[in-house]
């Protein structure tokens, strides 16, 4: 499997999401519930990793921003976010991004995400924009390495959470 799924990135009803996380529950097998975590554990561990460095590459580049990405209409969460979210091990958070087109994101506060890293849709992690990315290419070879070394990494597991859940993939994408 090469491309991520693009069910669930629109908008969703709270009621809808809710019941596509009681529904996986109760349809998923054990063992395939315990393989998702397993993936999901890898993938925290790697965000985790970039956490303090997005942090300090957010607190060196957003304030003067003057078009900030979090404004921008598309950002859903898709399967593999919430296929990650069910087997975090902790409450996912109340909703899709937004329940209708043209809201804003439900979490975007006065200070920012109100979501921990851990708990944002994927495209809000491994995003970087033309400032950051200049950071980036500042940055020492090794800490270069390790960046893109944990983005193909997260890559890999979101893409096994896709195949851990294999034939249960269309029953899951019509909760
Ligand atoms: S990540 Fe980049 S585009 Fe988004 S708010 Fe920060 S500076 Fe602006
Ligand atoms: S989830 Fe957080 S980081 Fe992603 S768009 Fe919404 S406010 Fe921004």
């Amino acid at each position: 499997m090469e491309e991520e799924s693009s069910s669930f990135r629109h908008p969703l009803s709270d009621g809808r999401w809710r019941n596509f996380f009681a529904g996986a529950e109760r349809i998923l097998p054990r063992e395939v519930q315990a393989e998702l975590r397993a993936h999901a554990r890898s993938i925290r561990r790697a965000v985790e990793e970039l956490d303090p460095w997005m942090e300090a590459l957010c607190a060196d580049t957003c304030p003067d921003c003057r078009d900030p990405c979090c404004t921008a209409g598309g950002i859903f969460y898709n399967l593999a976010d919430m296929l990650y979210l069910l087997a975090l091990e902790q409450a996912p958070p109340p909703g899709q991004t937004r329940t209708r087109t043209g809201e804003p994101c439900r979490y975007l506060g006065p200070g920012g995400c109100a979501l921990a890293r851990i708990q944002r849709p994927y495209v809000c992690v491994w995003f970087l924009c033309e400032p950051q990315a200049q950071r980036l290419s500042e940055e020492p070879g090794r800490v270069q390495r390790r960046v893109v070394e944990l983005y193909l990494r997260i890559r890999r597991h979101r893409l096994a959470l896709l195949e851990a859940v294999g034939p249960y993939r269309p029953i899951l994408e019509d909760l």
